[in-house]
């Protein structure tokens, strides 16, 4: 399959893993928004969120991106996670991911 992430899931392409299950993998994000920027993946291949029909998957997700947030200190600072999805919101890989951002402080309304 022409996915970059399940090329990174199937080790055919590198990536800094720092989490992994049977279900999921999280990787730094290679041009890293915040000085924490780490994508949380599920291994199947699913490119929207609206098409998760597992919800317990979903509830994984972020359990493990508040577990990523204590590891990598910005749990008490703070943290955001963002989920792209479609055009207007800038979802640049078809397959759907949670970015965990933090590490500085961060506008809101988001741009
Ligand atoms: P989206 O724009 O779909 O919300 O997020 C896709 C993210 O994947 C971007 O932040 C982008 O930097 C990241 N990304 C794209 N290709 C790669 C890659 O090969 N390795 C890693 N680690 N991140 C990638
Ligand atoms: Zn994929």
């Amino acid at each position: 399959m022409n996915c970059i992430f399940c090329k990174i899931i199937n080790k055919e392409i590198k990536s800094d893993i720092i989490y992994e299950s049977e279900e999921l993998i999280c990787i730094r994000d290679i041009n890293p928004q915040a000085p924490v920027h780490i994508l949380i993946i599920p291994k199947k291949h699913i490119e929207k969120l609206y098409e998760i029909e597992d919800e317990l998957l979903l509830g994984k997700m972020l359990k493990i991106a508040c577990e990523i947030a204590k590891k990598e200190g910005i749990k008490e600072t703070g943290f955001r996670i963002v989920i792209n999805t479609n055009k207007n919101a800038g979802q640049s890989v078809e397959h759907v991911h949670f970015h965990l951002l933090g590490g500085r402080l961060m506008l809101w309304p988001p741009g």
